[in-house]
């Protein structure tokens, strides 16, 4: 072998080094199996304030209406961290400003255990995380959400939410003018509350803070 060669093997060795210990780190350390207040809000937050009322909580995993067509949460509560919940409400309020009705939104906090079922279902990494390293929405820092118009219905984003297909990609372009402009609308307003997207679903925004440890605690539905 080559001088270069040899570089290309001892590198790839180390990035599967670094990767391999990234997949076990959950493995090891233990989740958070207890809800600590101090560090969990929960949207919409207070009910008293009447311009948060109106955030849409909709959760498709709360009923059989799914991609894997099993309720996989006994009732639909958005739990966020604190820091993100308190963007995610700066949002609605901003849409609210602009004339939008505010935000929908699917999916929050979910559960290690809820995560590791979906990853049984579909193991592609383009749509769901790998359990084995924790998604963003395992540490309450990435939301699913769409955006409703003044009358409280959805606007038209190009395809429901969790169609796992290219036309759910940001980089999939054959859409009309209207739908690549709410597109760019909830991009442009989520990025400029800290969150940033991944190409492949146009409705997940993960916190660009720093990334907490993994959740395994369930909410109860009483
Ligand atoms: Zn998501």
């Amino acid at each position: 072998m080559s001088r270069w060669q040899y570089a290309i093997v001892a590198i790839s060795m180390c990035c599967l080094l670094i990767f391999s210990t990234e997949e076990i780190s959950i493995a090891k350390n233990p989740t958070q199996t207890q809800f600590d207040p101090r560090q969990w809000t929960e949207l919409p937050g207070d009910r008293k304030v009447d311009n948060l009322k109106s955030i849409d909580i909709t959760f498709p995993y709360a009923t059989t209406e799914n991609f894997v067509k099993t309720k996989l949460y006994a009732c639909p509560r958005c739990f966020l961290r604190t820091d993100v919940a308190r963007a995610v409400q700066k949002v609605h309020q901003q849409l609210q400003q602009q004339g939008y009705g505010g935000l929908r939104i699917f999916d929050c906090y979910r559960p290690h255990s809820i995560q590791q079922k979906m990853w049984n279902i579909k193991p592609d990494q383009r749509y769901v995380g790998n359990p084995a390293k924790g998604s963003d929405h395992n540490r309450g820092t990435a939301v699913d959400l769409t955006i409703l118009d003044r009358h409280g219905e959805p606007l038209d984003l190009g395809t429901p939410f969790d169609e796992f297909s290219s036309k759910a990609h940001h980089t999939y372009l054959e859409l009309s003018p209207q739908v690549l402009k709410n597109r760019s609308l909830l991009k442009k307003t989520m990025a400029s509350a800290g969150f940033h997207h991944i190409d492949t679903e146009w409705w997940h925004y993960a916190w660009n803070g720093n990334k907490p440890t993994v959740g395994n605690w369930l909410w109860d539905c009483t």
